[in-house]
């Protein structure tokens, strides 16, 4: 590993655990944390989660388990090319959606409707939620009890109102940045990025894959189409999937040097001396101003074609309807629930975390279960 940076995170000056535990004698507290991450329960789920097509839909889709992957090894190459901590990256990466219910943002959209009246449902939120309780794996605590850097970088965003409850519980904790309008840690902010930068790339390729989206298409976003052109002009000969990875792979590291330099000059600019410093200034972690107006562009072009896509809509509106379902059902029958959530005080909470906990296939039995409709897929 590179020297760390002035304004990098140390986790030998770590904001430390909310239950203070001895340090380890070979791993270093993020590293520690990216480990706990690893064998929680919540992580394996993550295999069986849809990313944007249904888990069922084929096996070489991305899941939110192989995003994950893909947003640590983006995130990792910078960090150490900034001088930022490397393994705190990776923890962040790997869990930053491990709050994700099943069925994407269907799944989501519907959980937070059925919530609406009993607090609402954010996946950023329920990611802090499962690391912070929701795991059971130790004798001591609930949940993983990670270091506040790792839990600063997992709420990537939170509501007004969501910080201020979690404020009155952890004064000065993770969802203070959010009433005083400060910025993450820059692995967190960088975090952001790669996570950007992952899905519009795989989104790409697994759109085109899956034939709901061509490369004709494509040739109305820029940011995609120089590549292809590039590619086509240095092997004219080249066509199908070798001429896609191949377009995804230049834009990708293309990408990744407009971060790393976009940042280096506000790190140049601003000269943060701290962590502490980095947290009062502007975001840092940026791609340069063309190529954020680009990859606005691309993301607007997957919003459209694909997330939208006519397919894709159709299996979106089933998911709503199996979350939806479950949930009543779960209502009017809390013992159809395991013991430990039906016994909970706040019933609406519980339905909603042990249905977020789900994985795809697992809500689609629970659902013929308890309904008796069969899963049409
Ligand atoms: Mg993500």
């Amino acid at each position: 590993m590179m020297a760390l940076a002035a304004y990098a995170c140390d986790p030998q000056a770590s904001r430390g655990r909310r239950h203070p535990e001895p340090s380890a004698p070979t791993r270093n507290a993020f590293q520690r944390d990216r480990d706990r991450i690893v064998h929680s329960t919540a992580f394996r789920r993550l295999v069986y989660k849809t990313q944007v097509f249904l888990n069922h839909e084929g096996d070489l889709f991305r899941t939110r388990l192989t995003h994950s992957l893909e947003v640590a090894q983006l995130g990792r190459s910078l960090a150490r090319a900034l001088g930022l901590h490397e393994d705190l990256v990776e923890a962040i990466a790997l869990a930053h959606d491990l709050g994700h219910t099943p069925f994407g943002h269907a799944g989501q959209d519907a959980l937070n409707e059925c919530m609406a009246t009993h607090g609402g449902f954010e996946h950023n939120l329920q990611s802090l939620r499962v690391v912070d309780g929701l795991e059971e794996r130790y004798p001591q605590f609930d949940g993983l009890n990670l270091c506040f850097e790792t839990r600063e970088g997992i709420l990537k965003h939170c509501s007004k109102r969501h910080a201020q409850a979690l404020e009155a519980h952890e004064p000065g904790g993770v969802a203070a940045r959010f009433l005083v309008n400060g910025q993450p840690s820059l692995e967190a902010q960088l975090c952001n990025i790669a996570d950007e930068m992952a899905y519009n790339a795989h989104d790409i390729d697994d759109g085109v894959r899956s034939g709901l989206i061509s490369m004709a298409q494509l040739s109305e976003v820029p940011l995609f189409d120089n590549y292809r052109l590039q590619v086509q002009a240095a092997f004219p000969d080249l066509s199908g999937r070798r001429l896609l990875y191949e377009s995804i792979r230049r834009m990708l590291s293309d990408q990744v040097y407009d971060v790393l330099h976009a940042t280096q000059s506000a790190l140049q600019q601003h000269a943060p001396g701290s962590v502490q410093a980095v947290r009062q200034l502007p975001p840092l972690v940026q791609f340069s101003a063309e190529m954020k107006a680009q990859s606005t562009q691309l993301k607007s072009f997957l919003l459209h074609q694909l997330y939208r896509h006519p397919q894709v809509l159709q299996t979106t509106e089933w998911a709503k309807q199996v979350v939806r379902e479950l949930f009543q059902a779960y209502l009017d029958n809390p013992h159809a629930m395991p013991e430990g959530h039906a016994s909970r005080a706040d019933l609406p909470r519980a339905v909603a975390d042990y249905i977020a906990g789900m994985t795809d296939r697992f809500a689609s039995r629970e659902h013929a279960r308890l309904t008796g409709v069969p899963n049409p897929a």
